[in-house]
């Protein structure tokens, strides 16, 4: 029942692939069928958990292992979604074993994490072990893409009038699954992506004279933007763990055929952020640049991803707990910074210490033949069963 690869092969062979704003339908799509999983072990273990439907057909599920007089709780949270299966080699969704790795659609992202928490918890709820924080493991949906599971989480327990019973207030520390090499991730940068539209005026192209080209003004704007990103590493300090802030414009989109002066043009911007700085500046500073640098209007569009970078400003005396249950399992690991984003900073960001950590590398997420080494998701098990008794004692 505890074994981590039993579940992570069950986990793989149910999909759990998130549309990713696409509009598909079908029965690997969305959370579905692996919360009714993880839904069904808990009743039959007799383990208390509870199923909030954040959206229609797409539920967290969270269960808790209690420990009466502890006054530390500990969230263990992984996502259940994964991302799609296009041009994947292997078979997605038929867990194999071979040369040490399990390989399929989420054993690194983040099955193999979520089966390791899983496999901790069930047997914190077996041995019952006396020094241990209270433990509420939470499998939150939508992480690949809007993040509805962890935000409603967030929102919820932080309101004072939580849906969720099993965390009625903030946990002390949060634990987020990521694949980080048994590393902990305690900094990372998030992202920030909106759109820029110029506007024109249509005509037919054999008078271009009389109209006014959206796409050469979004060229003159993208130009601008190429020099506004290089310069940007520069302009301030990177962060000691995550590097630099950057800059890229991802995609483009104007004009209605060929014959026409087109009269709109799109484009979709990333920008990434460091620890501390604000949506709103980062923002605005691409705005005042572009205002100096062209002589026409232009309109900026609220952002459609704004999700924090995560600072080690709270998560330090508890990654240090971490550190300590590591050493013991699998010897020492040190705290590093990454450049992707993860759950840990919408819980950081509502002030409450989070921090990342998981088996495999962030290298096979989202891979064509996605694989996990099975020795690190038994040892993931491990250091996760040992970190709910070390914070026991608190930080
Ligand atoms: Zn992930």
């Amino acid at each position: 029942m505890f074994d981590p690869i039993r579940l992570l092969k069950d986990m793989v062979a149910i999909p759990s692939v998130n549309p990713m704003g696409r509009d598909l339908t079908g029965e690997e799509y969305f959370e579905t069928k692996l919360s009714a999983y993880l839904a069904d072990l808990f009743r039959r273990e007799g383990i208390p958990f509870e199923a909030v439907a954040v959206a229609p057909g797409r539920t967290n599920i969270l269960a808790k292992c209690e420990q009466p007089g502890s006054p530390i709780t500990v969230l263990l949270d992984a996502h259940q979604d994964t991302v799609p299966v296009d041009g994947m080699i292997i078979p997605p969704y038929e867990p194999r074993v071979e040369g040490g790795r399990l390989y399929g659609r989420g054993s690194c992202d983040i099955k193999g994490g979520g089966a390791a928490m899983l496999a901790a918890f069930l047997r914190l709820v077996k041995e019952q072990p006396k020094n241990r924080a209270n433990v509420v493991l939470s499998l939150t949906v939508d992480e690949e893409s809007t993040s509805l599971g962890i935000n409603h989480l967030v929102e919820q327990m932080t309101s004072g009038r939580s849906v969720y019973k099993f965390l009625p207030k903030p946990p002390d520390i949060s634990v987020v699954a990521e694949p980080t090499l048994l590393d902990i991730v305690v900094a990372h940068r998030g992202a920030v992506r909106w759109q820029i539209h110029t506007s024109g005026r249509a005509c037919h192209s054999s008078r271009p004279q009389d109209g006014i080209n959206a796409i050469y003004r979004m060229a003159k704007l993208v130009s601008a933007l190429e020099e506004f990103a290089a310069k940007l590493p520069g302009s301030k300090p990177a962060h000691r763990l995550c590097g630099p802030a950057t800059l890229s414009v991802g995609l483009i989109n104007g004009g209605l055929s060929v014959n026409v002066v087109p009269d709109h043009c799109v484009i979709d911007i990333d920008r990434r952020v460091i620890p501390r700085e604000v949506s709103e500046s980062v923002i605005a500073d691409v705005f005042n640049y572009l205002t100096s640098k062209v002589d026409f209007e232009f309109t900026f569009d609220p952002p459609f991803i704004c999700s924090p970078a995560l600072d080690d400003d709270l998560n330090g005396p508890w990654s240090d707990v971490m550190l300590k249950s590591i050493a013991k399992s699998v010897g020492p690991k040190t705290k590093i910074g990454v450049a992707y984003g993860t759950h840990a900073s919408r819980i950081a960001a509502a002030g409450h210490p989070a921090f990342v950590f998981g088996p495999g590398d962030i290298a096979q997420a989202h891979t064509k033949d996605e694989w996990v080494e099975i020795e690190q998701v038994r040892q993931a098990a491990e250091i996760y069963f040992q970190f709910c008794c070390d914070a026991a004692a608190g930080c």
